[in-house]
């Protein structure tokens, strides 16, 4: 078993990495529950494939188990779920010291996370993520979040887990595009500030993609770290630190908001093709050598990730682009911060980016 450690001021928690470690999570997870029961919330789909397994090591554990299945999809973070959830959890008696265990991808561990941050103001909860996005990403650092009709994630809450415990071998169920899609982002932290591991995902990307064990496990750790560090220096990102995790995601956003957030391209999609973009730009404006940026476009092209707008399917002007940037919620007074990068492992925000020559670019890219 690989533990990561997440260290925040006065808190920290385990983030427990292994193959198969859903069938013995039972004896791992016993000790989150204040009696003999935990209540799972998981999506339909999960229910089918990775539920079954949790419920049988639990039981054999001695637990009893309440499982809330909730529709699949991004609509799923919304109001009137969240409204439903709280109401389900308390007329089943939770109480802070309880721990909600939350099995899925990042719909329903922002969702579960955001109803037990504030459930009797503040209930435990555990992460127990089955999509590559959700082990290398949003189970871990605290962000959790609803969708309104102003946009993504503008509704939540900083919730940090009682314990994250990550299982690769659910992915073997996760679709291939939602496995390349998670892959992104565990590129992402290589472009950040670990250029080895960017290597290394060069030389390993097409096994982990393929199903190799040890490589999973390697690359969810490796990003789990990296991230657990990013958020330690920042938790509530005031400082600028934590914002290095947005690397390829105002790119990223604006494609997503060209393509209407849907199926037509997967968040880590976006990502792919922002990352892409936000090297080429770094390139054009002579910061970053252009051979690292081919080398980002070649990489995430090989694993299947669109790395063009043409291939993302956002065929739309750089003026059309940067107008849903603006509408991101990250701007600030009036500027939009920008992850730019000198280089692989070289990513730094950049404050002052003329957005009328990000849209010259853009339409130079089309
Ligand atoms: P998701 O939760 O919708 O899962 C993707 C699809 O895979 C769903 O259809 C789901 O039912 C299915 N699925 C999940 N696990 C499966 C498995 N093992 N086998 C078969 N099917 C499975 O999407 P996601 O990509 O995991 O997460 C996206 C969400 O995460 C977005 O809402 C995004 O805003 C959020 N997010 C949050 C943070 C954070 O820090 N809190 C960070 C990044 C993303
Ligand atoms: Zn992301």
């Amino acid at each position: 078993m690989t533990v990561v450690a997440v260290s925040l001021g006065d808190r920290s928690y385990e983030v427990a990495i292994e193959a198969g470690a859903l069938a013995q999570a039972g004896e791992r997870l016993k000790g989150y529950a204040r009696g003999s029961r935990f209540v799972v919330v998981t999506d339909e789909n999960v229910a089918g494939t990775q539920l079954p397994k949790l419920a049988a090591s639990l039981e054999a554990a001695g637990m009893t188990i309440e499982p809330i299945v909730l529709p699949a999809g991004e609509s799923t973070k919304s109001w009137d779920q969240l409204s439903a959830l709280c109401d389900r959890l308390l007329r089943l008696g939770i109480e802070r010291s309880d721990s909600v265990i939350a099995l899925g991808g990042g719909v329903i561990g922002d969702l579960v996370g955001f109803a037990c941050s504030i459930l009797k103001r503040g209930c435990g909860f555990v992460q127990v993520p089955t999509t590559l996005l959700a082990q290398v990403d949003s189970s871990v650092g605290g962000k959790t979040a609803i969708n309104t009709a102003a946009g993504k994630n503008l509704i939540g809450a900083f919730h940090q887990p009682s314990h994250v415990l990550i299982d690769p071998d659910t992915l073997d169920t996760l679709p291939r595009r939602e496995v390349g899609a998670g892959y992104a982002e565990v590129v992402k932290y290589g472009l950040i500030d670990d250029p080895d591991f960017f290597d290394w995902c060069e030389a390993n990307g097409e096994k982990l993609l393929a199903g190799d064990p040890q490589a999973r496990t390697r690359a969810i750790a490796t990003s789990i770290a990296a991230k657990a560090r990013i958020v330690a220096a920042d938790e509530r990102e005031t400082t600028g630190v934590r914002a290095l995790l947005n690397l390829g995601h105002t790119f990223g956003h604006a494609l997503e908001a060209e393509t209407g957030f849907g199926s037509r391209l997967l968040h880590g999609e976006g990502v792919a093709c922002g990352m892409a973009l936000a090297f080429r730009y770094s390139a054009r404006l002579r910061l970053c050598p252009a051979g690292d940026a081919e080398r980002v476009s070649a990489h995430l092209k090989a694993a299947g990730l669109p790395v063009t707008l043409a291939e993302a399917g956002a065929d739309a002007s750089g003026e059309t682009l940067v107008s849903h940037m603006l509408h991101d919620k990250k701007m600030a007074g009036g500027k939009l911060p920008f992850l730019l990068a000198r280089g692989i492992g070289k990513t730094f925000l950049a404050k002052d980016v003329d957005l009328a020559d990000v849209a010259r670019f853009l339409d130079e890219e089309r």
